[in-house]
């Protein structure tokens, strides 16, 4: 079997290596990898925008196989949204590529000296580096039209070009069209460095990769995957209604952030359901079920069309829904579209605008509830007007400029989807989490909400800290192999899921790893980000939600009441 490679890119002196993979190094992939390269190689306490900040794409140890849901990439870096270190990953076809043409890591340093875009390609020989003119000041849709389907792209739009905290990095889909590397600005980043787009052109690499050991691999795939087809999550609702099924289930328990993060409740939940959404797309002939990777069997991505049947969105996810819908109280599906489809265009994070917005309409720039003037704040955005690039840094800057106290943001990132006081395992993953407030860090909702793996009731204290730290362990070591952060329901309830991902790493690779050893890998993993948080400065006293969640919200009254130290358990580990 040939040996996986490390190819990295000097952008300062554009000069390409292509080197052997440390022995540390070999047992790792996805988000392990990028924040094992990160912490190794980028000091901490750099800019984050400078030259010493360094860029990673690295696939899951499963991706390139035929183990189902693999295909995810990871991306890390030093964020420019929170100062700490980074993982964000992303369906579409460049993870499997990657694997298949035996790159372990795609590592970017360094940036150049003239202020010029570049493009790279990557094969399997290396990557050459060329100017890019063309393609300059376009978004993302520009650019993947502009190349063939059979290559995987990774691409910013103008928000990553203008280097705004909130940008994302595009990664082309199997239809041709976005998925987002969404959370933490790494677009601003790979903007930072001057590249424009990444081709990812696979000639020559095998179609799937190579197994040491078949058989076991064959059986314990079919396992893994029926275990994602019999769960009523990832089987029936996701698949059914995509995410957005979300939008009337945490409506109903009260933790639905809305009108920026006043009221657990939101009127025009109706209007802006999963399956409200499904009669729509199934009324005008979109497409109810759609893969972000080739073989995603859960497949809970749709493609979303206008009136006139004309494609609008996919990746029209649940957490993008409700931040424009119920935090900034639009309820049109269609104008929501619209700005998912803005968003993606200029590549920017649709959590951290949406929020973003919210805030600046608590101060007044534009009325809660006005889709129209949301559409004209994007743009400007988009245009990098001076207002456009305030709302482009992510919702903490937005509360500066505007002097607001209500700003849902833990170390610079935005609140997601779940009120922390009416969802409280969600709220000890917001504080504790290395990333900044991110619920795919710790998905407490599985329990908290869906009963997945048991429950912890959402409103009360007990049971919450271990829950989200047992939650964040093993999703840092599933953020390792490439699978969807969606296989956690079958885990998390059916005994055989997780053995049969550890049998299809050990079949892949010939080692032995137990299911302990995927524990202790998660656990490395979060203590390896933490240290370079650290060492960038960060202290317990980042680990807090912010204060205005000691107000009672609706419909429950509920506060968010864990004292410092009952936060700082989660790390007794
Ligand atoms: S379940 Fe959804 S997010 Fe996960 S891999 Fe499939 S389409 Fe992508």
């Amino acid at each position: 079997m040939m040996a996986d490679k490390i190819f990295r890119v000097n952008m300062t002196d554009l000069s390409v290596s292509i080197e052997d993979v440390p022995a540390d190094w070999l047992g790792l992939g996805g988000r392990g990898l990028t924040s094992t390269i990160i912490a190794a190689e980028v000091p901490p306490t750099c800019h984050p925008l400078g030259k010493y900040n360094k860029l990673v794409f690295a696939p899951g140890l499963l991706s390139g196989t035929r183990a189902a849901d693999s295909g995810r990439l990871s991306a890390g870096a030093k964020s420019p949204l929170t100062g700490t270190i980074k993982e964000s990953n992303s369906g579409g076809t460049a993870s499997q590529l990657l694997a298949r043409m035996g790159i372990k890591a795609l590592i970017i340093e360094g940036m150049p000296e003239k202020d010029i875009f570049y493009r790279l390609k990557v094969n399997t020989e290396g990557v050459s580096i060329s100017e890019e003119t063309a393609l300059v000041g376009r978004g993302n849709f520009a650019v993947v039209d502009s190349l063939p389907d059979d290559v995987g792209v990774l691409s910013i739009g103008q928000a990553g070009e203008n280097r705004m905290s909130a940008a994302n990095i595009s990664v082309m889909d199997p239809d041709g069209k976005l998925r987002s590397l969404g959370r933490g600005g790494l677009g601003a980043v790979m903007g930072s460095k001057k590249i424009k787009y990444i081709v990812i052109d696979p000639a020559g690499s095998p179609k799937t990769m190579p197994l040491v050991d078949e058989e076991k691999f064959k059986a314990a795939a079919k396992v893994f995957a029926k275990a994602l087809h019999d769960h009523p999550v990832s089987g029936e609702a996701l698949p059914e209604y995509g995410t957005n099924i979300l939008i009337n289930i945490v409506n109903e328990i009260g933790g639905l952030p809305t009108r920026n993060s006043r009221y657990g409740q939101f009127d025009g939940h109706d209007k802006i359901s999963g399956e409200k959404m499904r009669e729509l797309i199934d009324a005008r002939g979109g497409k109810p079920r759609h893969g972000c990777h080739p073989g995603c069997v859960i497949q809970c991505s749709q493609v979303f069309v206008d009136k006139d049947g004309k494609y609008v969105t996919s990746g029209f996810e649940y957490e993008s829904i409700w931040a424009m819908g119920a935090g900034c109280c639009i309820d049109d599906l269609d104008i929501l579209a619209e700005a998912d489809h803005l968003m993606d265009d200029m590549g920017i994070d649709t959590i951290e605008t949406a929020v973003a917005i919210g805030v600046a309409m608590e101060a007044g720039v534009i009325d809660f509830g006005d889709g129209v003037g949301f559409l004209g704040l994007l743009r400007e955005i988009q245009q990098a007007t001076p207002q456009g690039r305030i709302l482009g840094s992510g919702a903490a800057v937005v509360g500066k400029v505007y002097g607001q106290t209500r700003v849902p943001v833990v170390k610079g990132q935005a609140i997601p989807a779940y009120d922390p006081r009416s969802v409280k395992g969600i709220g000890i993953t917001y504080c504790t989490s290395t990333m900044g407030a991110d619920h795919t860090a710790g998905y407490t909702v599985a329990t908290n909400i869906l009963k997945c793996g048991g429950f912890v009731d959402p409103l009360q204290k007990e049971g919450q800290v271990e829950l989200s730290r047992n939650l964040q362990i093993a999703t840092a070591a599933v953020d390792s192999t490439g699978l969807c952060v969606f296989v956690a329901f079958a885990v998390l309830d059916n005994p055989d899921a997780l053995p049969a991902v550890v049998e299809m790493i050990n079949a892949r690779f010939g080692s032995s790893l137990t299911v302990d050893d995927v524990t202790a890998l998660g656990k490395s993993i979060l203590k390896t980000e933490r240290a370079f948080n650290q060492a960038a400065g960060f202290t317990v006293q980042d680990d807090r939600l912010p204060e205005f969640f000691e107000e009672p919200v609706s419909p429950h009254d509920a506060v968010w009441d864990f004292t410092g130290e009952e936060i700082d358990a989660f790390w007794d580990f």
